[in-house]
C-alpha cells in the first residue's frame, strides 16, 4: 500500500466525523460531545460518544473506539486502505497511490460518476423527451406527479438499443462496471434497460449506485417473443451491493430518526406511495429478501420495523431469521395487515388513510403468523381444531423466548377452545426438535474489563489532551506511576494528533493504552481549569511517584546488610518535603522532589 501518512492525515482532517457518522446513526449534541445509539452493539439508551474536534468516537457500552477511518472500516467491512479511499472519494481528495492499488479505486470513481450522469440523463428523458409521453401518462395515472418524479429522480430509458451508451459515450468497461450495459454478440455496445421507467437507487450518502427499471403495463412482448420481467435491476457491481442497500433510505432517514419507525416495502412504487400518503419513512429491499445486513443498517436508525408487504409475502418471511435478528439487533418487527390482494402502492392510491392506519396498527411478527393460522381455523370439528392447533404450535415453537411463547399459547388455547395443559407439552416437544429450533445464539461483544487507573494521572492526561499549551512542561513522564498512562503521555508529548497516537500505540501492541486514550478523547470536559488546579494535580502525581520510589529505596535498604546512613537520611528528607508539598513551601518542595525523582530514574535506567 502506498498512501502516504500525510495523505492519511489529510483525509482525516477533511472528514467531519459527525457528518460521517450521521450517515449511519442519529447523533444528538450533548454538551461538547455528540451522542447516539452505538452502531456496533445493540442498546436502547445511547452510550456512543463522538468528539468532533478530535475526530474520535468511543462507546461506553462495548468500548469500541476509533476515528473516521476505523468507523468506515467497521461499517462497510473494508480494510484500512479501502477505507481511506472511500473517505478520500467522499472528500474529493485525490490520492497518489502506486499503480498496484490505484486502478480499482479509480474504477469505482469512474463508475460512480457514470452512474450519476446516467441517472440525470434518464431523468431528463422522462421529463422532456417526446418518446417518454407514455411513461408520463402512466405515472400520472398512478398518481405520481411531475413533482414526485423530480423528488425521486425517476427516469425513462427509451426504446432503443444503445441510446444511453451512445449519448454518454460510455466505454465497455464502464457499461459492465456499472451494470448500465454490455457488449453484445455483434460486438456492439448495448444498454441494459430499454423502454422502462427508471428508479435510481442511491446510497445513504445520496450517491447514485444502481437503477431499477419497470416495464409499462401495456409493454409489447420483446422482439424474441418472450414476456419481459416486470422489473429489471442493476446487477451487483463494485459500487452496488444488494444486500447492503435499502431503496429510499437516503430520503427517508430524517423521518425514520424522528419517528423511531421504519417501514419496509417490497417495491420502489410502494416506497413512493408511502411518501405520498404522509409516511416519508419507507424503504425497500432491491431485488433481494430482507436479510441480516439490512437489519444491521436499520437498527441504527429505528427500533420499530414495520413490514408493509402484500399479505402473502409477509407470511412467507423466514420466521426463525426474523426472530434471531430481532433479538440480536434489539429491534421489534411488526407486520402491517393490508387488505387481501393489495400492496402499499395500490392501497395508498385508493385510500391513503387506510395505509396509514394499517401501519400504525401493525401487529408483532409472531402474532401476524399465528393470526393467519387461527383465522383460517376450522372450529366445527374436533379434528379440525386439533389440526389447527398443531399448525399454530409449530408457528409458536419457532420463537426463541419461552416467555413470549407462553403468552401466545393462551391465545391459541382460547381461540381453538382447547386445554392449555395439553398444548404446553406439545410446544416444548416442538421446541426441543432441532428442526424447529434453528435459532443461532448471538455473540455480543464482550466489554473489556480493565483495572481502574489512578485518578491524578488521568486528570493529567485529560489536561494534556484538552489544554496541551497551558500544561506544557508542567508534567513529565516520570510523574506517571501507571505505565499505561505513561505511554499515553509520551505519545501525546510528540505533538501528534490523537488518532496518530492511537495508531502508533496499537502498532506497538499497547492496546490498553490506545483504548484508554480513545475513551479520554471523547470524555465530556467542560470544567474550567485554573493554575491552582494544575498545581494540585502535579502535587498529587508527584506525591504518588515519589512515594512509589521511596518504597523501592526502603526495600533495597531492608534487603542489604549495610546500614547506609545516607540513604536513611535521604528518605527522611524526602518524606519531609513530601509533607511540605501541601504547605506554603509547596513549590520549593515540588522542585526538590522532582529533581530527586529524576535522579532516581536516571540511576535506575
Ligand atoms: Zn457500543
Amino acid at each position: 500500500m502506498a498512501i502516504s501518512e500525510a495523505e492519511i492525515a489529510q483525509v482525516r482532517s477533511a472528514t467531519d466525523i459527525v457528518a460521517l457518522i450521521t450517515e449511519y446513526v442519529a447523533l444528538k449534541k450533548v454538551g461538547r460531545r455528540w451522542q447516539g445509539l452505538c452502531p456496533f452493539h445493540a442498546e436502547k439508551s445511547p452510550s456512543f460518544s463522538v468528539n468532533a474536534e478530535e475526530g474520535r468516537y468511543y462507546c461506553f457500552g462495548c468500548r469500541v473506539s476509533g476515528d473516521q477511518i476505523t468507523f468506515i472500516r467497521e461499517m462497510q467491512h473494508l480494510d484500512f486502505v479501502e477505507a481511506v479511499r472511500v473517505l478520500a472519494d467522499r472528500a474529493g481528495i485525490v490520492l497518489h497511490e502506486d499503480d498496484a492499488a490505484g486502478p480499482a479505486r479509480k474504477d469505482r470513481q469512474e463508475f460512480l460518476a457514470a452512474m450519476n450522469k446516467a441517472v440525470e440523463w434518464y431523468h431528463d428523458r422522462l421529463l422532456n423527451s417526446p418518446d417518454a409521453r407514455r411513461a408520463r401518462d402512466y405515472l400520472r395515472s398512478r398518481g405520481i406527479s411531475g413533482e414526485v418524479a423530480r423528488q425521486f429522480h425517476l427516469g425513462w430509458a427509451p426504446d432503443e438499443w444503445d441510446a444511453l451508451a451512445k449519448s454518454l459515450d460510455l466505454s465497455p468497461k464502464v457499461l459492465e462496471g456499472t451494470g448500465l450495459g454490455f457488449v453484445n454478440k455483434r460486438d456492439r455496445r448495448q444498454d441494459a434497460l430499454r423502454a422502462r421507467l427508471i428508479f435510481p437507487i442511491f446510497d445513504s450518502a445520496n450517491k447514485a449506485i444502481a437503477v431499477g427499471g419497470r416495464i409499462l403495463p401495456d409493454a409489447p412482448e420483446d422482439p424474441d417473443g418472450y414476456r419481459q420481467a416486470k422489473y429489471k435491476n442493476s446487477p451487483e457491481t463494485p459500487i452496488y451491493s444488494k444486500r447492503r442497500t435499502l431503496y429510499g433510505l437516503n430520503w427517508a432517514k430524517d423521518d425514520i430518526i424522528k419517528s423511531g419507525e421504519i417501514i419496509v416495502c417490497e417495491g420502489y412504487t410502494d416506497v413512493i406511495a408511502c411518501f405520498q400518503a404522509g409516511l416519508p419513512r419507507a424503504v425497500a429491499t432491491c431485488g433481494t429478501a430482507l436479510g441480516e445486513e439490512h437489519f444491521r443498517i436499520m437498527r441504527n436508525f429505528a427500533k420499530r420495523i414495520v413490514l408493509a408487504y402484500d399479505a402473502d409475502s409477509a407470511g412467507q418471511s423466514a420466521a426463525a431469521s426474523v426472530y434471531q435478528w430481532e433479538r440480536q439487533h434489539e429491534v421489534d418487527v411488526f407486520v402491517a395487515k393490508l387488505p387481501k390482494g393489495s400492496d402499499p402502492a395500490e392501497l395508498a392510491h385508493r385510500e391513503p388513510a387506510a395505509l396509514a392506519s394499517a401501519i400504525s396498527s401493525a401487529v408483532p411478527f409472531l402474532q401476524f403468523r399465528l393470526d393467519r393460522v387461527l383465522d383460517a381455523a376450522n372450529l366445527t370439528t374436533a379434528e379440525g381444531r386439533a389440526r389447527n392447533a398443531e399448525a399454530a404450535l409449530r408457528v409458536l415453537a419457532e420463537h426463541p423466548s419461552d416467555l413470549v411463547r407462553d403468552q401466545y399459547l393462551l391465545k391459541v388455547a382460547d381461540a381453538l377452545r382447547l386445554d392449555l395443559a395439553t398444548l404446553r407439552p406439545r410446544v416444548s416437544e416442538l421446541v426441543g426438535n432441532p428442526q424447529a429450533k434453528a435459532v443461532v445464539v448471538d455473540r455480543p461483544r464482550q466489554p473489556r474489563v480493565s483495572e481502574p487507573l489512578p485518578r491524578p494521572g488521568l486528570e493529567a492526561l485529560r489536561l494534556s489532551l484538552h489544554f496541551p499549551h497551558d500544561v506544557k512542561d508542567r508534567f513529565i513522564a516520570e510523574y506517571f506511576v501507571n505505565e499505561v498512562q505513561r505511554e499515553i503521555f509520551l505519545g501525546l508529548s510528540t505533538g501528534q494528533s490523537v488518532s496518530e497516537v492511537v495508531d502508533h500505540l496499537r502498532r506497538q501492541g499497547e492496546d490498553g493504552a490506545a483504548d484508554v486514550l480513545s475513551e479520554l478523547s471523547v470524555d465530556e470536559f467542560d470544567r474550567e481549569y485554573t493554575v491552582d488546579d494544575v498545581t494540585a494535580v502535579v502535587a498529587q502525581m508527584l506525591r504518588s511517584a515519589v512515594t512509589a520510589q521511596l518504597r523501592d529505596v526502603e526495600r533495597e535498604l531492608r534487603n542489604s546488610e549495610m546500614t547506609p546512613d545516607v540513604a536513611i537520611a535521604t528518605i527522611r528528607d524526602v518524606k519531609e518535603r513530601l509533607e511540605m508539598l501541601d504547605g506554603p513551601q509547596g513549590s520549593v518542595a515540588e522542585a526538590d522532589l522532582r529533581a530527586w525523582l529524576l535522579a532516581r530514574w536516571a540511576n535506575r535506567a
